[in-house]
């Protein structure tokens, strides 16, 4: 074929492909228009999943009859005049591209009144080209009409997804801009039947309730902007809801993330939320989030992407810390706290229980939390034990498990509980604790809970600086290979951090003069040995910092195994001190610490209903 320049008609459809690629991409472009418009009350309305038709109306500014065909030329915007306004862009539109695109790939009816104008106009596209224009009657705003899509490009009509698809995809995307515009009241009618409408309330929770329902919200954490003293970093706002742990999904897709009031795709961020969940949520499993993050538009690079849908940040980095923290500070202050009466409650674990659904776990109140604090100072409780655990003891070898040997932590009398009371009742299969609540029966394995009172300890005494107290070894060599011998060798940085005390002794071998005391009774070489493969795997997705990995191995290799049999004083001391853990409900990896049923759930079963 030689060489031609294409047609104007040709060459406008292949540009629209770019910013229109379905149904939900019109609905996408209408709507940013009309929120850049001003308007107040957006209504959708589509017909065959937006293929006979999509309507969007407005009741903003409306555009003067002199520019209604203009609106639809390429380049054609109101929004931006020089590259320079590009860094401050403050609308949602600026390329000009989305009228012209729509109108080549469709038939579209646009009536329009200007708000200072006594009468409206009325413009016909039919695959790009004008077909009629003429004076209107009509309120103030505008309403555009696209029938029939892609009548035009037979190959982009052929890969449209089923009706059903496109009708899901519309109705995310209004209520995602209904989350992100909350005094916008939005409406969505399919078929002349109302599938969603937001009440314009100015308040993302009202908007979570319509999308969600309120089961689900109920079980969401406000997440509030965290402020950061650093002027040399822009102001980063963050605010939201977020799901406690016990809300979990299997994809990440539930993260709902603006920037300025555009929706993003932003996999990094959504690491950032995920992360905040470190240890309290089973991997594979993902959070609920609807975060708005609002930072000054020169600080966003809006025009990388062609439906605009990625972003990209000045100081990426100061966003995601500012996300993670907003998250992690939402989810530390109010999930952990269970219910303390009577109402039954989700394992943390998202899975489902084998004797079926749980009812969702009710909202508790603060003076809850306050009863149950006062209830813990009943005496004999926790008085006596107090003093005797702010010391580490040796724990004595013949005894494999020796609850008094386990660090106190910093402050533990004064933490909160985050259990109600439990009574120990047995053990089942030298693996399970089987205890009494006031909301009813809980399983809690032995070895889970163990590694999270280790794991929240070590931290506790990380944090407070404390140094780790070390058990001082008869000395023995170990050997690794000259690889993993390198990898011990950078690391013994960390490893003295976690109480490891190695030096190099020869090519490959290390003397080991101390351990963490937790692991006092175990055999060094078994548990370097399991380091360096820590090691040696490196920090993987879904993990943090290598000391944070190496922390975990050792609470897991210093916890008490499943298999051993427990005396009744060591149960009672691991479940008082999984108590006041902050996370009790949860292992460091993400795993259950217990399995709860509730009253009402026993009598369910014994069908006493
Ligand atoms: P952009 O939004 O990038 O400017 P569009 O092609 O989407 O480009 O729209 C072109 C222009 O038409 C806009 O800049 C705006 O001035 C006007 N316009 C489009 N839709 C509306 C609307 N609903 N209300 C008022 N003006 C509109
Ligand atoms: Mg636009």
């Amino acid at each position: 074929m030689p060489i031609q320049i294409l047609s104007d008609t040709v060459a406008a459809q292949i540009a629209a492909g770019e910013v229109i690629e379905r149904p939900a991409s019109v609905v996408k472009e209408l709507i940013e228009n009309a929120l850049d418009a001003g308007g107040g009350s957006i209504t959708v309305e589509i017909e065959n999943g937006g293929r006979r038709l999509i309507r969007v109306s407005d009741d903003g500014s409306g555009i003067a009859a002199g520019e209604a065909v203009v609106a639809f030329a390429r380049h054609a915007t109101s929004k931006l005049r020089t590259v320079e306004d590009l860094d401050r862009i403050r609308t949602l539109g600026f390329r000009g591209e989305a009228l012209a695109s729509i109108a080549a790939v469709s038939l579209t009816l646009m009536v329009t009144r200007h708000r200072d104008a006594a009468i409206g106009a009325e413009v016909a596209f039919e695959g790009g080209h004008l077909v009629s224009e003429r004076p209107a009657g009509a309120p103030i705003g505008t309403v555009i009409s696209v029938e029939n899509l892609f009548f035009n490009t037979p190959a982009r009509l052929k890969f449209l997804k089923s009706e059903s698809t496109e009708r899901r995809h519309i109705l995310q995307l209004i209520t995602q801009y209904a989350m992100a515009y909350p005094s916008v009241r939005f409406r969505l009618l399919q078929e002349g039947r109302e599938q969603f409408h937001s009440t314009a309330s100015g308040d993302l929770a009202d908007v979570l309730v319509e999308a969600f329902g309120l089961e689900v919200f109920r079980d969401m954490i406000e997440v509030s902007p965290q402020p950061l003293n650093r002027p040399d970093l822009p102001p980063i706002e963050v605010y939201g809801f977020t799901s406690a742990p016990a809300l979990n999904r299997s994809n990440r897709s539930q993260i709902v993330l603006f920037v300025n009031g555009r929706v993003i795709a932003d996999q990094s961020l959504s690491y950032a939320v995920i992360q905040a969940y470190h240890t309290l949520m089973p991997q594979g499993r993902y959070p609920l989030a609807v975060l708005l993050i609002t930072l000054p538009p020169e600080e966003v690079d809006v025009n990388v992407h062609p439906t605009k849908a990625e972003v990209r940040f000045r100081h990426a980095d100061a966003v995601f810390a500012a996300v993670q923290r907003a998250v992690r500070r939402a989810v530390m202050d109010q999930a952990p706290i269970p219910p303390v009466q009577g109402d039954p409650y989700q394992p943390a674990w998202g899975g489902r229980p084998d004797w079926g659904e749980l009812p969702p776990r009710p909202m508790v109140a603060g003076e809850q939390q306050l009863r149950m604090e006062l209830e813990s100072l009943a005496p004999g409780r926790f008085g006596h034990q107090r003093d005797d655990r702010t010391q580490f003891r040796p724990p004595d070898s013949a005894s494999s498990f020796d609850p008094a040997a386990i660090p106190a932590g910093l402050g533990r009398p004064t933490r909160p509980r985050t259990l109600p009371i439990l009574r120990v009742i047995g053990q089942v299969g030298a693996m399970y604790i089987v205890a009494e609540g006031p909301a009813g029966l809980y399983l809690i394995d032995q070895h889970a809970a163990h590694e999270r009172i280790l794991y929240e300890q070590f931290m506790e005494r990380q944090a407070a600086m404390q140094p780790v107290t070390q058990h001082t070894l008869p000395v023995t060599t170990v050997e690794f290979s000259p690889a993993v011998a390198r990898l011990v060798e950078e690391n013994l940085g960390v490893l003295a951090k976690l109480g490891f005390d190695l030096e190099l002794f020869g090519a490959h071998a290390f003397r080991v003069r101390a351990v963490p005391v937790l692991l006092a009774d175990q055999d060094p070489h078994d548990i370097l040995r399991l380091v360096a493969e820590d090691l040696e795997s490196g920090v993987g997705p879904g993990e943090t910092a290598l000391e944070d990995k190496l922390t975990r191995r050792v609470c897991k290799a210093a916890a008490v195994k499943a298999g051993q049999t427990l005396s009744f004083d060591e149960m009672q001391g691991l479940i008082q001190q999984l108590e006041r853990c902050e996370s009790p409900r949860t292992c460091p990896h993400g795993r259950p610490t217990m399995l709860h049923i509730s009253g009402d759930e026993l009598a369910r079963q014994f069908g006493r209903e």
